[in-house]
C-alpha cells in the first residue's frame, strides 16, 4: 500500500483552515460595504443609540445625531476633505 493516511488527513485539514480563512474574508469584506459614515464629517466612528432612541445615530467625532447616514467609502472621503477643510477655513478666520 503506497497510501499514506497521515498526509492525506492533513490535506484534509489544510484545506478546511483554507475554507475558514476564506469565509472570513468574505464577512471582513461585506462588512466594510455596510460601513456608515457621518454624512458632517464623514467619520466612520458611527455610535447607534438604539437602546436611547431608535434609528439614530450619533457621530463620536463630530457629535452629530441624526438618522441619516452615508453608506459609501468614495462619497464619505469627499465629506471628510470638505470638513477637514472647513475646519482650516474657521481657525483662519479666528
Ligand atoms: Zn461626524
Amino acid at each position: 500500500m503506497g497510501f499514506d493516511f497521515e498526509e492525506f488527513g492533513d490535506l484534509l485539514k489544510s484545506k478546511e483552515e483554507n475554507k475558514k480563512a476564506k469565509d472570513r474574508e468574505a464577512v471582513l469584506k461585506t462588512s466594510s460595504e455596510h460601513t456608515k459614515y457621518c454624512p458632517k464629517c464623514g467619520s466612520p466612528n458611527l455610535n447607534f443609540l438604539i437602546y436611547f432612541r431608535p434609528s439614530l445615530w450619533k457621530c463620536l467625532d463630530c457629535n452629530y445625531e441624526g438618522a441619516f447616514v452615508l453608506e459609501g467609502e468614495e462619497l464619505a472621503a469627499k465629506i471628510k476633505e470638505h470638513y477637514q477643510k472647513s475646519l482650516v477655513d474657521k481657525q483662519e478666520e479666528d
